[in-house]
């Protein structure tokens, strides 16, 4: 931080941050509304605002490769972008050498692949037993479940305080010589709160297991080193903190070393060794490629690219971490100062070091609340039973933005009281 964004901080002058900040002038590379105006948006953890950018590039794809190369594109370019584009991201988002990453199929398949694939690695060993947390994501839950069900598997419930989340000792407590494989998300859903990835990742190797990150709210909003911290798995989203747009693919890491020991459940003809063979039955690819099942969604990966370029242009995460700290402190400020009263509170960690990119406000009336500033064009979102969750991306969002989204739950909780 700054002096200037200090002091600005402390001032709570949103004027002052804004002009402090050094991304600020990458708030007009995304698209701005025509006619219905938004005061403030900030759901970027669930959708990404598109990049204008993106409008120009999905038609030139359009006219250009997809309408002049026709299927001749496939070779030239198509076989190769899902891992193309998944080294771009490892390098520039996730702390990832080439060669591990793949942009393919939704964030839920993908969960499924690699959760299955790390149990079924595992049960030789008498590994039967699929570590997860009470508060994870619906998907996370569910998808865990169907996993135990299919293959005969117990789950092991870690129950976090769910103002923060899942700590090492959590972990260390339910780890043993049964344990196959643990999913945990790093920036929690509901809280923010960052997980400690390298100590957990550790704590789940000395149990002899293995240790599958979700990564959908920390991609591009927190820094990672998957390979530094020694992560063996990872899944995302590209559509939140990414700004892929909606139903853009999920991207999947896996560890080289673990490449050859494990065998995805989902056997198809774009993760074989020789996809136009047409061979008489499934022999998987060398290395990340195996980890595909079909078709890539080539189209839907374009404006993802032009996002992780754009990260690269801003300085990488380091930068868009920076901004991403100042934004929720500003915002946890404001609601200290301007919603306290109404007996709002905040229900993510205090520390900047422990939270992602957005901070969660609890307030038994936030349903209709959320419902109210929908209407003037000021866009959080609604966790039941009362969180009404600021997401704030660091390179989409203003400081100005962060003020009038405060300004609105007051005056909405100023008319409902
Ligand atoms: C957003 C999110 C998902 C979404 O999964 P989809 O298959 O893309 O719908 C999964 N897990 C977590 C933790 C998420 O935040």
């Amino acid at each position: 931080m700054t002096p200037t964004s200090t002091s600005a901080l402390q001032a709570l002058d949103a004027a002052a941050l804004d002009a402090a900040d050094p991304l600020a002038r990458f708030r007009d590379r995304f698209l701005e509304p025509e006619g219905d105006p938004v005061v403030a948006y900030l759901d970027g953890n669930s959708l990404g605002r598109p990049l204008a950018a993106t409008a120009e590039r999905l038609g030139e794809f359009t006219r250009g490769e997809w309408g002049q190369r026709l299927i001749r594109a496939w070779d030239e370019r198509w076989m190769d972008e899902p891992v193309r584009l998944g080294d771009r991201l490892a390098e520039v988002v996730l702390g990832a050498a080439h060669g591990q990453t793949i942009v393919a199929d939704s964030t839920s398949v993908m969960i499924y692949k690699l959760v299955r694939a790390a149990l079924d690695a595992q049960s030789g060993a008498g590994r039967d037993e699929i570590v997860i947390d009470r508060e994870n994501f619906p998907t996370d839950r569910f998808l865990v479940e169907g996993i135990a069900a299919e293959r005969g598997a117990t789950i092991r419930w870690i129950s976090p305080d769910p103002d923060t989340g899942v700590r090492p000792a959590d972990v260390e407590a339910v780890v043993g010589p049964r344990t196959a494989v643990v999913l945990l998300s790093h920036v929690a859903y509901r809280s923010g709160f960052i997980a400690d990835a390298p100590a957990i990742t550790q704590a789940v190797h000395r149990a002899g297991a293995l240790v599958v990150w979700d990564l959908c709210h920390s991609a591009g909003s927190v820094q990672l080193e998957l390979d530094a911290w020694g992560v063996d798995l990872a899944v995302g989203c590209t559509y939140k903190y990414l700004n892929g747009g909606p139903g853009s693919p999920a991207f999947g890491y896996v560890r080289r070393g673990l490449q050859d020991r494990l065998r995805q459940p989902l056997w198809g003809w774009m993760g074989a060794a020789d996809p136009f063979g047409m061979t008489e039955s499934y022999a998987p690819a060398a290395g990340i490629r195996q980890f595909i099942t079909g078709t890539p969604p080539i189209l839907a990966m374009q404006p993802l690219a032009g996002m992780v370029e754009l990260i690269a242009e801003a300085g990488g995460m380091e930068a868009v971490r920076a901004k991403s700290v100042l934004l929720t402190e500003f915002a946890a400020a404001l609601a200290a100062r301007d919603l306290a009263a109404f007996g709002v509170e905040l229900a993510s960690p205090r520390d900047p070091a422990e939270r992602g990119s957005h901070i969660t406000l609890n307030h038994p009336r936030f349903r209709e609340v959320t419902a109210m500033l929908w209407e003037r064009g000021v866009i959080p979102d609604f966790r039941p039973p009362h969180g009404l969750r600021v997401g704030l991306s660091p390179l989409s969002t203003s400081f100005a933005e962060v003020e009038a989204g405060i300004a609105a739950i007051r005056d909405a909780l100023a008319e409902l009281a």
